[in-house]
């Protein structure tokens, strides 16, 4: 391809072997983090292993019951993992089924395509529902129930190693433990400390958990689930 110099040459370097190798050097490195291989979809072994999830949503009759079946890939080697291959929902109750059953068979599509699927757990959980979601027992605030299938999506990809568990390590957990004991015995009168989730009466809701574990202690208010403390 021919270049056309419109300006001033006011001074040249050569290209060296050395730097040459380096240029393409960083294209592979770059190519290779950049592009996730997809291959074929993956054909059904006659047997898969998986687990079944149960919720119960004060917006659906009857219990879901969610089905996630994995692959188990490398078997039998160090390399040896599963990775979710098909995924099902079932209930009693038929008035989500139609969607519920385009969302399933999309979801187990993307799974049989490869590479990494555990963006479907943040897609899900960032659906709103119009009339505002809903509480689930222990605190926990569910935007909709298809946020509330991804959180079980989530649970899953955690059990079978593809997702980290979040959580506190112990030193946090020894903190929050510490601080709840101090609120309590601050604010609370005995006999009615806690609500039904274990934190103390009047906690607040959590923005990043969604727990109603949040409390205002020394001026911040400090989540007593997730750790999470905000001050000012
Ligand atoms: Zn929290």
């Amino acid at each position: 391809m021919a270049i056309k110099i419109e300006k001033k040459i006011v001074s040249y370097n050569l290209v060296s072997e050395e730097d040459k190798a380096k240029a393409a050097e960083a294209k592979t490195q770059e190519s290779s983090a950049n592009v996730i291989q997809l291959g074929e979809p993956l054909s059904r072994p006659d047997k898969l292993v998986g687990n079944t999830y149960k919720i119960k949503t004060p917006v659906t009759e009857h219990a879901l019951y969610i089905t996630i079946n994995d692959v188990v890939m490398n078997e039998g080697t160090p390399q040896e993992h599963r990775r979710p291959f098909e995924i099902f929902i079932n209930s009693k109750n038929m008035e989500h089924f139609q969607w519920i059953v385009a969302l399933t068979r999309v979801m187990s599509a993307v799974f049989r395509k490869g590479g990494d699927v555990t963006f479907l757990v943040e897609e899900l959980k960032s659906v709103f529902e119009p009339s505002g979601g809903y509480f689930k027992k222990g605190g926990k605030f569910v935007p909709s129930l298809v946020a509330e299938i991804g959180e079980v999506v989530e649970q899953h990809l955690q059990e079978i190693g593809m997702l980290k568990k979040p959580g506190l390590d112990e030193h946090q957990q020894k903190l929050v433990e510490e601080k709840k004991a101090e609120y309590l015995e601050k604010h609370a009168k005995p006999g009615e400390e806690v609500n039904d989730e274990g934190y103390p009466k009047g906690a607040q809701l959590c923005k990043k958990c969604n727990t109603k574990a949040s409390i205002i202690m020394d001026g911040c208010l400090t989540c007593l689930n997730c750790g999470e403390s905000k001050c000012g």
